[in-house]
């Protein structure tokens, strides 16, 4: 088996925990090879919120001032009509972990551009191959040999490391692979979650500090989105087919 190897360790995908696997061990001084399927960051919403733990990586990695830039604190849950009235507020226990927030509001594409930008500057350790999706993986005992092919061109390119970290989502093929189970319980809701960019004329709250965000996430009624650094989101509860519809606000 030959042993010149591309890099210490080849990370499987370049999401968020991807990138953040490769600072990790880049500032172990591993040199790192992450193999991304996609050409682009995946451009929807999905994550909204995340919370102190993950800014507590981020600082021990050096880059929390950097990301705190993109994000907003998220100090509580309001519920406010499109008249401003808020209905409920739910405010957050301060953070364990030190002075700061608890919870912050993200964009998941502006965070992961971020983090990616952090990561571009360790570019003496850390190189990424875009496009090239992970297809084969053999694991022998003095290393991983792993064959891509380009998405756009077919092209199969391998590359041999000492280690391979896979960070290739929830429907990990690497998992899959290796025969590792899934773990976790699926709830029995079934939850619909509806992003937009917010017009002016909808809800309104306090603003954060950046101004980013101008109200608080969570409802379960249509008229009441959440709005998260410029976006709005609804998160609806799919009703059953015995339960009444949601109460309406008279607007929507
Ligand atoms: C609607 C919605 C709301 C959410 N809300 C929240 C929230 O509020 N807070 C929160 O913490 N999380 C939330 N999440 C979950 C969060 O988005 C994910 O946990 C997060 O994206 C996982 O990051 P990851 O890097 O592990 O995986 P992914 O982001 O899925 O990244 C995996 C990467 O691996 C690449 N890849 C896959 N297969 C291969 C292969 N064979 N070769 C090369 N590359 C490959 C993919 O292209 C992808 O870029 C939400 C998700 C959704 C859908």
């Amino acid at each position: 088996m030959p042993q010149n190897f591309d890099a210490d360790v080849a990370v499987i995908g370049y999401g968020p925990t991807g990138v953040v696997g490769a600072l990790t061990l880049a500032q172990q001084g591993a040199s790192v090879l992450a193999l991304e399927r996609d050409r682009d960051i995946y451009p929807r919403a999905r994550a909204v919120t995340v919370n102190d733990w993950t800014m507590r990586i981020f600082q021990g990695l050096g880059i929390g001032a950097r990301v705190e830039k993109v994000i907003d604190p998220q100090r509580a849950l309001r519920w406010v009509t499109y008249d401003g009235d808020e209905v409920m507020r739910i405010e957050h226990p301060p953070s364990t972990l030190g002075s700061g927030p608890r919870f912050y509001n993200i964009y998941q594409p502006t965070m992961e551009s971020e983090l990616r930008a952090c990561a571009q500057d360790r570019s003496e350790l850390i190189s990424v191959r875009y496009g090239a999706e992970v297809t084969e993986i053999e694991q022998d005992d003095s290393g991983v040999t792993l064959t891509t092919t380009d998405t756009a061109t077919g092209e199969v390119t391998r590359y041999r490391t000492r280690y391979a970290v896979a960070a290739d989502g929830g429907s990990s093929a690497t998992r899959q692979r290796l025969g590792i189970p899934l773990l976790g319980d699926t709830g029995e809701t079934t939850w619909v979650v509806i992003d937009c960019r917010s017009s002016a004329g909808g809800p309104t709250a306090t603003s954060s500090p950046s101004g980013r965000t101008r109200n608080a996430r969570s409802s379960t009624s249509p008229c009441r989105p959440a709005t998260t650094a410029g976006r709005s989101r609804s998160s609806l509860t799919r009703p059953r087919p015995t339960s009444r519809p949601p109460p309406r606000c008279g607007r929507c």
